[in-house]
């Protein structure tokens, strides 16, 4: 039985201060999820907004984290670093990581390496762009980003995989729930095959890309979607509470 998992990755918004707002109007709207609920918060955020969400369902998340212990690399946050803070997740690869700052499948794999050794959960992002879908690559695009991405990962039940098609973000066009379910089956047949299939039945795959609160209940009744990585919509307390109350 694999548990929902409704993020959000509130990307470079809200300040320490407007995150604490939101987590504090979001948690008695969450009380009775039925699912893991994680904001993923701008790394500045994370003190305040892992105090204020002390005592709730809310878990907290990190957007990125370098592959390196500690070390030379000015600008960049540490595993142990979000630890000391009550991070449980990360999100990794992410498209605009991957299109704005030069992330590849080879750091994606460094970087869940080292998260998965801190005890963190990392959400791995793939996906294809409009190009690659519309001249038929997407399981070609797939196939690579899983197997460079998660070379080397021991237990595949550890990490969380978000499948987000790159047209599908920030854009208002959804996949519909067919083509996400479908698309996340083929992640998950090629799990089993490059890993093992019991893990990939047991590993947690959302969808990402405009899952909001009208779409989300077709999206989360397919059998493949065990969550979603959600953006703008989780913005807005009431808006976000209605995807983690999908079920309802
Ligand atoms: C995302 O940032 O991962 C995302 C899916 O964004 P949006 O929900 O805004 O499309």
């Amino acid at each position: 039985m694999r548990k929902p998992i409704i993020a959000g990755n509130w990307k470079m918004n809200n300040t320490a201060s407007q995150g604490v707002a939101l987590v504090k109007e979001l948690a008695p709207l969450v009380t009775e999820a039925n699912c893991d609920v994680v904001v993923c918060v701008p790394a500045i955020d994370i003190p305040a907004v892992s105090e204020a969400i002390k005592d709730t369902n809310i878990e907290l998340g990190a957007q990125n984290v370098h592959f390196a212990e500690k070390g030379a690399y000015t600008g960049e946050i540490s595993a142990e670093m979000l630890k000391e803070y009550g991070v449980k997740y990360v999100i990794i690869g992410h498209s605009e990581r991957r299109q704005y700052f030069g992330e590849t499948d080879e750091t994606v794999n460094k970087r869940t390496l080292t998260a998965l050794a801190a005890g963190l959960t990392p959400i791995v992002c793939v996906g294809e762009s409009l190009e690659e879908r519309e001249t038929g690559k997407t399981e070609e695009v797939l196939f690579t980003q899983i197997r460079d991405g998660l070379k080397g990962i021991e237990d595949l039940t550890k990490i969380v995989i978000a499948y987000e098609p790159v047209w599908a973000i920030g854009t208002g066009k959804t996949a519909t729930a067919e083509q996400a379910n479908e698309t996340i089956g083929y992640i998950r047949k090629t799990l089993g095959e490059l890993f093992c299939p019991k893990c990939a039945a047991n590993v947690r795959i959302q969808y990402g890309g405009s899952m909001n609160a009208k779409n989300c209940k077709e999206l989360m009744a397919m059998e493949e979607i065990d969550g979603g990585l959600i953006g703008g919509a989780s913005l807005k307390a009431p808006d976000f509470s209605k995807i983690v109350n999908f079920d309802k």
